[in-house]
């Protein structure tokens, strides 16, 4: 070092000995609080805990697996908690009670006895407080409000809290029903989260529209409005302020007597960082969020540092900077008693880059995505039975199943964006609570069943179920039917109202009768099973259960059913003898047989027309003389593997396609086509791993396809993303309505965004939408619908065209950190391939405006499908010994047609928790747009309803209550509102619930018994 140097250095040092008195020991003052008039940070110390990504959650909370992750919750819990203690002015948020939960389970009653006094003082906050951060694209509404419900239950229970946040930082894009239903009807004052198109961020910030007041609803407008954040970034803090204990930012170096002193530098930084932000920012007050992805395992290194930050700053005097949470933010924002921008409809979808819409996981493991489906249909039905029976304290019970499906709803699990072992984690899980949850099913339709009054027999009957269905392996009504022994087949209704179907169930015989309970035979038919549908089995039931498949033929037998709400029926499959009523066999027919001639299917007013190839060209509903030309076929995109000028790869999050090919085989098989009294099946290969089964009901005017997909050949060195495309002449202008989780139709136009000038880079990727429930297209005279039984992504890209991505199989990281290619194979010994998958979708044109009444009644009955038990009858007298039908509810009630009883559940107090939803939107439709009314009486006969609370949608507050507290945010109106309906309070003597369209109303009922129940 020079001398002039040197010089220099001294007196610096000297001087900046000057400044701290006392160098051994600073008392940071960290009390700060809001000042008026200057720019207040607001420092909120918070950590990311995902629950399941790259680990799976129990390995997350303790810290396994570390050689993929160095991340322990455990170690954040304990380690904030300590370090809360040490000041009060410390803050902390935690959001994940999946976690939360976890540890709390750990500590002793003293500990307990401080975690509460941090919660009652505010140092510790539960904001968002379901039991995950749940996606937004992939789930579905009903699964979305039970597992928050759980988290906010247990935050009641445990601090008598109630969370005011919705903090949604990690997901993917957001949703309307986000918004509206999962925040505003909770009583959240705000929502914040990150990701956001950057095109869309990038004007935000021009305009400081970042933070707005957004009406997810078009029916519930402003009175489920909620002010919604988005952060200038990302969830982490400013450069330069990361301080887990490996990161690198230079920490505030206060002690003269060691080297790099540096507080009037660190100073400058946070004060820049804070007018850089303050500069998109209404208002003076901006939010820094301290932390990011499992951070906070050693706390105090952060706690350490903002104790500095906020000493040094707020002596500095040019900002404010203080401990905070979102909620006292948001109290703060609303005290500016500014107005602020209006936001409609959603932030779907997702684009980090020009080149990166995350629209792939709208699809990605659809397997997964299915099965969290039908158990969050099979939880709600379970639940129902639960509270039938009574809530036993000792019997099985749904709450595995319920914390399980809960966590399943993480935005990386129901996502499908998390390692393979993670998603084996989560699958497991749901299985071992639905293996509990089917004993209760069982339990509960035997003691209903065996409750006959004058029957001698005590409740024993044995019911089975099939939840392997997904690869057609049923044994207890795969059973031999000899000796007089029948198949008794209980079906279940969830829904409020009586639905009349056909079921199909697998038998090994193709001489059977199928009686109802009255003895009466009923019109039944056989139906061959598919080529494919036989070596899907085959090789599943090999693979995952050990077992080869026996040889003998299998058949569908389908037959009507007509089961009351809330209640079941029974049906009696036995051998036939030579009777009459015997199972008709399908016909079997060959399109070869016939060449050169047109092929029309359908026994009733739906009709569909085949060419001489074997293609679809004609959907005809005779009935109401609706018809257009049809085309049905499947492609796949190949997936950009990145090394192109960009090295965006298409992978688990991001779907980024190069071409698309038809899919065709080199030679057309021939059609398969198969009649019957009660539907015509018409089986297609399409090509050695692409085949459908479309049926067409005779008492139905949809048609119901049936596809099965895999394994994806990846031998070409290519991962595909395979498409289904539903192809009319409509012409559609460039618009298509998806739905949002399961509930509000958004209108998309294609290549357009309603709130900036969209530079489309991704004709495809950039026009897909996330689809739970359905999707449509319309040209003024018809509407095409389509709807799903999982979640899918899809797009209409061309018009009179709507197209759905069915699976993918990726050979290449996208990036995004999960550090896996999506290539998702089952095993037989080392012999592996890649999934096949099998699902359903729905089809169906109907007049202009017709179309909402099909889309909301059978998109609830494919969400809720019929649940069959078996039980095999010994001799032929089941209906003299047991009770065959039965209905929860009054049998001559059933609730309207626009209305679905979406929760009922017995809580462990004995009281009642119960959902209603009204199933259409405003103008949606002439009739069941309107206000509905719902008959409490009716819906609990002898019981006497002692009190009626109506609560927030997830019953931790009185509605009253939440409305009285809830902030009330003026928005900068750009039209007057139409006026918004909601339905009534509840008069306590006439008890009924009034529902306007789209809403959701959640009551706790307290009943009595008037008479035992059978
Ligand atoms: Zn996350």
């Amino acid at each position: 070092m020079a001398i002039a140097a040197l010089r220099v250095a001294l007196a610096l040092f000297f001087l900046s000995t000057c400044l701290p008195a006392d160098s051994a020991y600073i008392a940071y003052n960290t009390s700060a609080s809001i000042v008026p008039g200057k720019i207040n940070v607001h420092l909120v110390p918070h950590s990311h805990d995902d629950v399941g990504w790259l680990k799976t959650v129990d390995q997350y909370y303790v810290g396994a697996n570390n050689s993929i992750r160095g991340a322990c919750v455990q170690n954040v819990l304990d380690s904030v908690i300590s370090a809360l203690l040490e000041d009060k002015n410390r803050k902390f948020i935690y959001v994940e009670m999946a976690f939360f939960q976890r540890w709390w389970k750990q500590q002793s009653d003293s500990m307990k006895l401080k975690v509460k006094e941090l919660v009652n003082s505010g140092q510790l906050e539960f904001i968002n407080g379901g039991m995950c951060m749940h996606d937004e694209a992939t789930a579905h509404f009903i699964d979305l409000i039970d597992q928050t419900t759980l988290g906010h239950q247990f935050i009641k229970e445990e601090f008598g809290q109630i969370p005011r946040v919705g903090w949604q930082i990690d997901p993917f894009g957001h949703s309307a029903v986000q918004a509206y239903l999962l925040g505003a009807e909770l009583g959240f004052d705000s929502l914040f989260f990150a990701r956001i198109d950057y095109q869309d961020r990038a004007k935000r910030l021009r305009d400081k529209t970042l933070e707005v007041i957004w009406r997810g609803s078009k029916s519930l407008g402003s009175s489920s409005q909620i002010f919604t954040g988005v952060f200038p970034r990302h969830y982490d803090p400013p450069d330069n302020f990361v301080f887990e204990i490996n990161d690198v930012s230079p920490p505030i170096q206060d002690d003269v007597l060691l080297f790099d002193y540096n507080v009037q530098e660190r100073v400058n930084d946070f004060v820049a960082a804070a007018l850089a932000q303050a500069n998109v920012t209404r208002t003076n007050h901006i939010m820094w969020l301290m932390g990011t992805d499992f951070r906070y395992q050693y706390a105090n290194s952060w706690f350490r540092q903002m104790d500095k930050f906020i000493h040094y700053v707020n002596q500095d005097g040019r900002v404010n900077a203080f401990y905070s949470t979102p909620s006292i933010y948001t109290d703060a924002k609303y005290a500016a008693n500014e107005e602020w921008p209006l936001k409609f409809d959603d932030y779907f979808p997702y684009a980090d880059n020009p080149n990166a819409y995350w629209t792939g996981y709208f699809t990605s493991r659809p397997a997964l995505k299915g099965y969290i489906r039908a158990m969050g249909a099979y939880y709600l039905a379970a639940r129902q039975l639960e509270f039938v029976n009574g809530r036993s304290s000792s019997g099985p019970n749904t709450d595995a199943l319920a914390d399980a499906l809960a966590i399943a709803q993480h935005h990386d699990a129901v996502s499908g964006t998390q390692r393979q072992h993670v998603a084996a984690d989560y699958a497991l899980r749901i299985s071992i609570g639905y293996l509990e949850a089917e004993k209760l099913v069982a339990s509960s339709l035997s003691r209903l069943v065996d409750s006959k009054s004058g029957s001698r027999k005590k409740s024993n009957t044995n019911f089975q179920q099939c939840p392997l269905l997904n690869i057609s392996h049923c044994p207890p009504s795969e059973i031999v039917l000899k000796d007089g022994k029948g198949l008794v087949v209980v079906i279940y209704n969830p829904l409020g109202w009586q639905r009349d179907e056909v079921v199909k169930i697998l038998v090994s015989d193709d001489n059977v009768i199928v009686r109802d309970s009255g003895g009466k035979s009923i019109e039944s038919q056989l139906l061959p099973v598919s080529a494919a549908t036989l070596k899907l089995k085959s090789f599943y039931t090999r693979a995952y259960l050990g077992i080869s498949a026996s040889e003998s033929i299998k058949y569908w037998l389908a037959f009507s059913v007509s089961v009351p709400p809330l209640g079941f029926s029974t049906y009696i499959v036995s051998a036939a003898g030579y009777t009459d009523g015997r199972s008709v066999m399908s016909t079997v027919s060959s399109s070869r047989e016939s060449p050169g001639s047109t092929i029309e299917v359908g026994q009733g007013s739906l009709k569909l027309q085949y060419d001489e190839e074997g293609k679809l060209i004609q959907y005809v509903n005779t009935r109401n003389q609706v018809h257009t030309d049809a085309e049905l076929s499947y492609s796949y995109y190949s997936g950009n593997d990145g090394t192109d000028k960009d090295p965006q790869a298409s992978g688990a999050y991001i779907f980024r396609p190069n071409m698309t090919y038809p899919i065709k085989s080199d030679e057309k098989s021939p059609l398969t086509v198969i009649r019957g009294p009660l539907l015509d099946e018409v089986h297609e290969k399409i090509n050695s791993w692409v085949s459908q089964v479309t049926r067409i009901y005779k008492d139905k005017e949809h048609a119901e396809v049936e596809f099965t997909i895999g394994p994806i050949p990846i031998d070409d060195g290519i991962g595909k993303e395979v498409t289904t495309k539903i192809t009319t002449a409509m012409k559609t202008n460039s618009t298509f309505y998806t739905d949002s989780n399961g509930r509000d139709f958004i209108k998309r136009v294609r290549d357009f965004r309603n709130d900036w000038d969209l530079e489309v880079h991704q004709l495809v990727a950039g026009n897909y939408y996330p689809i739970n429930l359905g999707t449509y297209v319309e040209d003024g005279q018809r509407e095409l619908s389509v709807l799903v039984d999982r979640a899918v992504g899809g797009s209409s890209l061309v018009d009179g065209q709507l197209e759905l991505m069915l699976h993918r199989r990726m050979l290449h990281d996208d990036i995004r950190g999960v550090g896996e290619i999506l290539n998702e194979t089952v095993c037989i010994q080392n012999k592996c391939e890649g999934l096949t998958i099998q699902g359903k979708f729905y089809l169906r044109v109907d007049p202009k405006g017709g179309g909402a009444r099909w889309r909301r009644t059978v998109g609830q009955e494919i969400y809720s499908p019929l649940l069959l038990a078996f039980s095999e009858q010994e001799e032929n007298n089941w209906a003299e010994s047991h009770l065959t039908t039965f209905s929860a509810i009054d049998p001559s009630y059933s609730l309207p047609g626009n209305v679905a009883l979406i929760t009922l559940q017995e809580l462990e107090n004995g009281n009642v928790l119960l959902r209603l939803a009204h199933l259409y939107e405003i103008g949606e439709d002439e009739e069941y747009s309107a206000t509905a009314s719902v008959e409490l009486k009716r819906l609990f006969p002898n019981r006497k309803i002692v009190k009626v609370t109506e609560t927030s949608l997830s019953a931790n507050q009185e509605r009253t209550e939440m409305e009285n507290r809830r902030l009330k945010w003026k928005a900068m109106e750009t039209a007057s509102e139409t006026e918004v309906k909601r339905g009534g309070t509840v008069n306590p003597v006439k008890l009924v619930v009034e529902l306007a369209p789209m809403e959701v109303r959640t009551f706790i009922i307290e009943l009595s018994f008037l008479q035992m129940m059978p």
